[in-house]
């Protein structure tokens, strides 16, 4: 596939031309062909145009024609699997095999959001039917669902460029309600989200569907990111990426005249928490699982466990001996971009020059724009509650180990935590068993506990939960992971005193789309 270098705005091609860009390959340090223009403000406006048309659509079709779109773009995605790994490869410095099991993620995904779809069971069908003989009143016959709210953006991650971006889990759960989708191309991968772009755009085309359904953007972030958000036309944003973008578009949304719901997901440093009897029996398997964990994908998820809390004593001292060993042997890695190796030097550097914290390990990371090697950094449980940078995230393959006086100052740090992705516990059986405190201030904190195992690797799922309180993403009710997903791009709708006729077809007695619904309070297939 040829590529052009321009925005998709619906079935066309943008003219562009305020400001181009390269891709940078960081493998190689070089830029890669061809240059990508930024779209005109009146090409956004138009991309804007075309969803809200397209939504009068979108919004109507019987969640299997949905899920026909979705299939489509799953296997549009496949037959270009070559032409998209290979030009992610490229841009993001990830190894092949990775990006071929992330495209595969991405088409499951698109698949299962294609059966939520079908089965509706986001919409919360609800009816409870009205008595006109109760007395002192008459009953009303009360029914509502979930609607499909409208148009969505969508920004992209830098670190999943197929399965949190352009065809990634927003635009697949946003498409699965009815949401028309314009994707703001992340400036790290803008080959990838073209070749991408344009196998949804031929899915689009295929299925009939107007052609408002899909836009994809070229431009920064600052520019027409923002322009989208503002938009009128727009009605919610799904974002993965920094704090500081996340709140920055979270604002930008607050202060229209219309505010509408931004979903952030702007990661967090998944605290693990090792109790004594956990490392008593299990010390160096732990450390390799934990070493294993924060140097996968050079340290780029979200879901990195940077912050490790123990109980000082003779296993601890042993788990950080391993530790220490593996994290110095570990190979050096390329990362995605020269922006967040930079910011990952910063971080460790900031880190390491605070009093308090020492450098237990640290592979000698070349003299290159984008290559490192991991960091282990460890502090006492003093040093970490006087401190409150160190809770800070250092996106990339470090992590802080706190070696707590006892228990007791663990559970203060845990209580002093900022909201989190997840939150993982290691324990015996007995110390799990008599935990129910701790385990109660973690759920309080992160969106997913991990027992006895390790935060990476999120998997897509009905019951996931990718999410968790703020600063973690913007609303703790919801998920950017899992068929929950859909939950976001919804809009309550009820009606009061309908008859069969008006009524839309989630709601009708007649159940013709064979949805899952509360009737009178009983749940079932009527
Ligand atoms: P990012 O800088 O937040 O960028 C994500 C997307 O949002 C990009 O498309 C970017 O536009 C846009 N954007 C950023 N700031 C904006 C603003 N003020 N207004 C409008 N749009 C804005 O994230 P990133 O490039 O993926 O990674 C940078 C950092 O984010 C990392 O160092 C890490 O800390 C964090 N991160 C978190 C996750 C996670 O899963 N939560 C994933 C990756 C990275 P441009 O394309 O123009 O830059």
């Amino acid at each position: 596939m040829q590529l052009t270098g321009k925005s998709l705005i619906g079935f066309g091609l943008g003219a562009g031309g305020a400001g181009s860009f390269r891709a940078f390959n960081p493998t190689t340090s070089t830029d890669l062909d061809p240059p990508f223009v930024s779209a005109w403000a009146a090409e956004v406006d138009r991309a804007a145009k075309l969803a809200h048309a397209a939504f009068a659509t979108l919004s109507r079709l019987p969640g299997n024609r949905r899920a026909s779109l979705l299939r489509r773009i799953a296997a549009q995605l496949e037959a270009n699997a070559t032409a998209i790994v290979e030009r992610a490869a490229a841009e993001t410095a990830l190894p092949l095999p990775r990006l071929q099991g992330e495209l595969a993620r991405t088409c499951f995904q698109l698949r299962l959001y294609g059966e939520a779809a079908e089965t509706g069971l986001w919409l919360d069908a609800r009816i409870d039917h009205g008595d006109p003989q109760r007395q002192p009143q008459p009953k009303p016959d009360v029914r509502s669902c979930f609607q499909p709210a409208g148009p969505v953006v969508v920004f992209g991650a830098s670190n999943f460029p197929l399965a949190y971006s352009v065809a990634g889990g927003d635009t697949a759960s946003a498409l699965a309600t009815g949401c028309p989708v314009i994707v703001k191309a992340h400036q790290a991968h803008p080959g990838t989200s073209e070749v991408v772009g344009r196998c949804i755009q031929q899915a689009v085309r295929e299925e009939g569907l107007p052609e408002g359904t899909f836009s994809l953007i070229f431009g920064p972030g600052n520019e027409v990111g923002t322009q989208l958000v503002r938009h009128p036309l727009i009605k919610g944003v799904g974002f993965t990426g920094s704090r500081k973008g996340g709140r920055a578009l979270m604002d930008a949304a607050a202060a229209r005249p219309e505010p509408i719901p931004v979903y952030a997901e702007m990661g967090s440093v998944n605290p693990v928490v090792l109790l004594p009897g956990a490392l008593a029996s299990r010390a160096e398997e732990i450390a390799a699982g934990l070493h294993a964990s924060f140097t996968l994908g050079v340290g780029q998820f979200c879901t990195n466990p940077g912050l490790v809390l123990t109980v000082a004593g003779a296993s601890t001292d042993r788990f950080l001996a391993k530790l220490t060993e593996l994290t110095a042997a570990t190979p050096v890695g390329t990362m995605l971009t020269r922006g967040i190796c930079k910011a990952y030097r910063h971080g460790v550097n900031k880190f390491t020059t605070t009093a308090g914290v020492k450098e237990l390990a640290a592979t000698p990371s070349p003299a290159s724009q984008t290559q490192v090697g991991a960091t282990l950094l460890a502090c006492s449980g003093d040093t970490f509650l006087a401190r409150r940078e160190l809770m800070e995230e250092i996106f990339g393959p470090a992590t802080l180990v706190v070696r707590c006086a006892d228990v007791a100052q663990l559970q203060t740090i845990v209580a002093a935590l900022e909201g989190q992705l997840t939150a993982t516990l290691h324990g015996s059986e007995a110390e799990l068993a008599a935990a129910s405190d701790l385990i109660a201030a973690l759920a309080a904190k992160a969106g997913r506990l991990v027992c006895n195992g390790f935060p990476t690797g999120v998997e897509v799922c009905h019951a996931m939960v990718h999410g968790g309180p703020y600063p973690a993403t913007s609303n703790g009710a919801y998920t950017s992971v899992g068929t929950r997903a859909l939950a976001r791009w919804g809009r309550l709708a009820c009606y009061q005193n309908f008859s069969e006729a008006g009524l839309p077809a989630e709601l009708k007695d007649a159940n013709p789309l064979g949805l899952w619904r509360l009737v009178d309070g009983k749940l079932g297939l009527h």
